[in-house]
């Protein structure tokens, strides 16, 4: 049997892929990269925006479409956010789709799929299977959110691309943030075991990966105990350099108000631990956060920059944004665009508030509270040129620096009717965007670059 499964949204989703995809390699299956050759294929969704679900909903109706002119019989699963937060929508929508799947029901997924397989097998119709968890028995300790997850992260097969890899270190959230699904689309907040952490990364050392990075939606609230110890995240890094020899140690994402300066003094000890921050403040003004039901005001968020700009002087520092927000005014407004200027990100994701069903301001504002669809669009290009602006006069400083970058592959860009040389795509330790010419049998080395332009996006250069 033949799989293809694919993946829309975060990193955390291409990790759950992957465990998918080990765990069916281990029933048997094998994994297909055509979908038209799949007997089962699997959308691993995301439920952050409605043109997330939206976009599902469309490769959905495709595959469906795909699987009648083939006159083959596939099975169709979904899974991921969109499935957990909306089973009956997908019902309503795609009544064609077989399997739902949440991500705290993974483990079901391979019995779920061999039941439906055994229905068809039989010319029986294949009903229906739905496995959401229900978080608010969980959250109400009612339930345990099930140690399977754990077993499926700790028998993680290492499947893909080997340079980089993710490393899960805690699931879910508990801060639910007014405008955000995911408390409610991914559970409560826990942290992985030490032991297990420990154990994965030295399986992906042996791999000769070059980078790897711990996911957490609020990764610098990671707390467990170990060997009688509290660890928090700043001693989780410590331990995970001490085990392993990969040459790139990464984090995402960070919460400003569970942020320990110890994490700073983490980065400027272990050379290892890339100077990268992905801070996401949400707003610049401290009425909107206190709207978001974000813990903390935007001089706490200063101070803590600053002090980490002091001890790790060549912080690169990644943000996020919502523009318009419910009530957001000009001034709340004016004060997002004096935070960019303010922090200078490397980069910022700035997005345009969409209401999402379920989440806290969901149903909370008068039609008059919200913000109009022309008013967000022009606030959005505001701050998206402002920050185009400052990511460009910062590249520009790089412009005749040497730089090591972890060479990813070729970029989309590459012309294919280059002889010899191809252009590549890689990063730099600060996150930077380098394209340059070189052999594709580079690809997932360190190589040294020459930065000879720069964009807002991107570092130009030559191999040195
Ligand atoms: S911290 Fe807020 S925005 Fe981030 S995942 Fe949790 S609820 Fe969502």
């Amino acid at each position: 049997m033949r799989f293809y499964v694919e993946t829309l949204g975060c990193q955390m989703n291409k990790l759950d892929s992957e465990l998918v995809a080990g765990l069916l390699g281990q029933l048997g299956y094998q994994p297909v990269t055509d979908v038209a050759e799949a007997d089962v294929t699997i959308l691993n969704t995301c439920s952050v925006r409605d043109h997330a679900e939206q976009k599902a909903l469309s490769r959905l109706g495709h595959f469906n479409h795909l699987r009648k002119k083939n006159g083959t019989p596939a099975i169709i699963a979904v899974m991921g956010c969109f499935a957990q937060r909306s089973p009956e929508l997908i019902r309503n929508k795609a009544p064609f789709v077989d399997i739902i799947c949440g991500p705290a029901e993974l483990h079901e997924l391979g019995r779920l799929i061999s039941q439906s397989l055994l229905q068809r097998k039989a010319d029986q119709k294949v009903s229906a299977k739905i496995a959401v968890s229900d978080f608010r028995k969980i959250r109400s300790g009612q339930e345990a959110l099930c140690d399977e997850l754990e077993s499926l992260d700790v028998q993680r097969p290492m499947v893909g691309e080997g340079f980089q890899r993710f490393v899960r270190v805690q699931r879910g959230c508990d801060n639910f943030c007014s405008y955000c699904v995911v408390p409610f689309a991914r559970g409560p907040e826990c942290s992985r075991p030490v032991d297990h952490i420990l154990e994965e990364v030295r399986r992906i050392d042996r791999t000769g990966c070059k980078e790897i990075t711990l996911l957490g939606q609020t990764v610098s609230s990671y707390c467990q105990d170990h060997q009688g110890q509290k660890v928090g995240l700043a001693e989780l890094l410590c331990l995970v350099h001490e085990s392993c020899s990969i040459p790139r140690i990464r984090f995402i994402t960070s919460y400003p108000a569970d942020f320990s300066p110890a994490i700073f003094e983490a980065m400027a000890e272990l050379p290892r631990l890339c100077p990268y921050l992905h801070l996401p403040a949400q707003h610049g003004s401290d009425r909107m956060l206190k709207l978001m039901n974000r813990r903390y005001t935007i001089k706490q968020y200063l101070d803590l920059l600053e002090q980490g700009r002091r001890i790790v002087p060549n912080l690169s520092i990644a943000g996020d944004f919502i523009v318009g927000f419910p009530t957001e005014t000009q001034d709340d407004h004016q004060q997002s665009i004096e935070l960019l200027e303010k922090v200078r990100y490397k980069n910022c994701f700035i997005f345009k508030y969409s209401i999402r069903p379920g989440t806290l301001a969901a149903g909370k504002y008068t039609p008059e509270q919200e913000i109009p669809e022309e008013i967000k669009s022009a606030r959005h290009s505001e701050m998206l040129q402002v920050q185009d602006r400052i990511a460009n006069e910062d590249n520009q400083t790089m412009v005749g620096k040497i730089v090591e970058v972890l060479v990813e592959g070729t970029s989309k860009k590459n012309r294919a009717d280059k002889q010899t040389l191809s252009q590549l795509v890689g990063r730099t330790v600060e996150d930077k965007i380098v394209i340059f010419d070189g052999l594709e049998t580079i690809t997932g080395t360190i190589t040294k670059v020459r930065i000879q332009s720069a964009s807002s996006l991107t570092l130009f250069g030559e191999v040195v």
